[in-house]
């Protein structure tokens, strides 16, 4: 019998996965799978949120002016060139619509975050996956893949799952060699917990030239991924072919009460990064301690690599880590099957996550 058909491609697209939140027959999870906040929200972000019961019947105010000029204030940017969305991933997904379709060529590297992909694939263009160096970015492999086809190159910095970066040096003689007409997308999803001092999160590239695109999240530092709210700046070119794809009220209220008191915040955030750079330095130096191999710290996660064979490998440290309740991520689809993504949580969560890591390292 006939029946309805997705278009060519649509059944390719493979599903998003996110970080597991239960274990069987657990009440209580540690959950450090999906690198949310440490420390939650700001409690002013929390009030702001709980103030909207009497104006639920009303549409929000269709491109949130508050919550844009807040977000201008804080990163000294035109807030007509910001666009927020239900969560950065919208943002990521409105690039791949205004920018590519059939026949293009959307670049990312090997490890990197799925969704460029799944988006790349939802508007019928072909992602292009380049090869890293060191588990990091390598500029000269992106720029060696380009074709007369490629419209959008997509980078986190610092990337999920790796915690690698490049410095931005490298950001900038990334944009230096690409055509004119290519999207860069430079996603810091991470940037507020990054401490190398020659980082750079995109934001002045995507301030001074016509074709960069730079994302944010309240889902990670800002501790309101249930409410999914994020941002992109760029070139009002850009910004202008972006508006008109997005849905017209994709923040609701709450989101824009909660992420504009989140963002004015910055002293909860200062709090948040001392707590990250300080269980960063002490897991770092505990899961190396044990042998094990660690290398990008600059997010708010480590992705210590396990023996490929043997008692000690990740599915094997994994499943002892949840005989104690934590969840932490596998890595497997991101092509890294020896190595396990764990979240810096808050102390007690981290304390038990590197005891639990150790118990197991040691257990003959
Ligand atoms: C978590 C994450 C995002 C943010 O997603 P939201 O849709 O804003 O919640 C974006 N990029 C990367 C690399 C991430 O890890």
């Amino acid at each position: 019998m006939a029946q309805p058909q997705p278009r060519p491609g649509v059944m390719d697209i493979p599903l998003y996965i996110g970080g597991e939140s239960k274990i069987k027959g657990v009440s209580r999870v540690i959950k450090l799978s999906s690198n949310e906040a440490a420390l939650g929200p700001s409690p002013k972000a929390v009030a702001a949120y709980t103030d909207v019961q009497g104006v639920l019947s009303r549409y929000p105010v269709g491109d949130y002016p508050p919550l844009r000029e807040a977000i201008g204030e804080v990163h000294g940017l035109d807030p007509a060139r910001v666009i927020c969305g239900c969560g950065s991933d919208e943002i990521l997904n409105l690039v791949c619509r205004a920018y590519a379709g059939p026949g293009d060529e959307v670049i990312h590297t090997t490890h990197a975050f799925a969704i460029y992909e799944i988006y790349a694939r939802s508007v019928g263009a072909t992602p292009i996956a380049v090869a890293e160096k060191g588990i990091t970015t390598d500029v000269d492999a992106i720029l060696a893949a380009v074709t007369p086809n490629t419209k959008i190159v997509f980078l986190a910095n610092p990337n999920n799952p790796t915690g690698t970066y490049i410095p931005k040096a490298e950001l900038t003689r990334l944009r230096a060699g690409l055509r004119e007409d290519i999207v860069l997308v430079v996603d810091g999803a991470y940037a507020e917990f990054c401490t190398a001092a020659d980082y750079d999160s995109g934001l002045d590239l995507a301030r001074e030239t016509t074709n960069t695109v730079a994302t944010r999240t309240f889902s990670k530092i800002y501790g309101i991924a249930a409410l999914r709210v994020g941002w992109g700046t760029a070139a009002a070119s850009i910004i202008g072919a972006l508006e008109r794809l997005r849905a017209p009220f994709n923040v609701s209220i709450p989101a824009q009460m909660a992420a504009t008191a989140a963002v004015l915040d910055q002293e909860h955030i200062k709090k948040a990064q001392a707590h990250n750079t300080k269980w960063m330095g002490v897991a770092v130096q505990r899961l190396r301690g044990l042998g094990l191999t660690l290398r990008g710290n600059q997010a708010n996660f480590v992705l210590p690599e396990f023996p490929a064979s043997g008692p000690k490998t990740a599915a094997a440290c994994d499943a002892f880590l949840r005989t104690k309740g934590i969840i932490v991520r596998r890595v497997d689809g991101y092509g890294l099957p020896n190595a396990l993504r764990m979240s810096i949580g808050n102390d007690e969560e981290t304390t038990a996550l590197l005891d639990a890591v150790e118990a197991f390292m040691r257990q003959p």
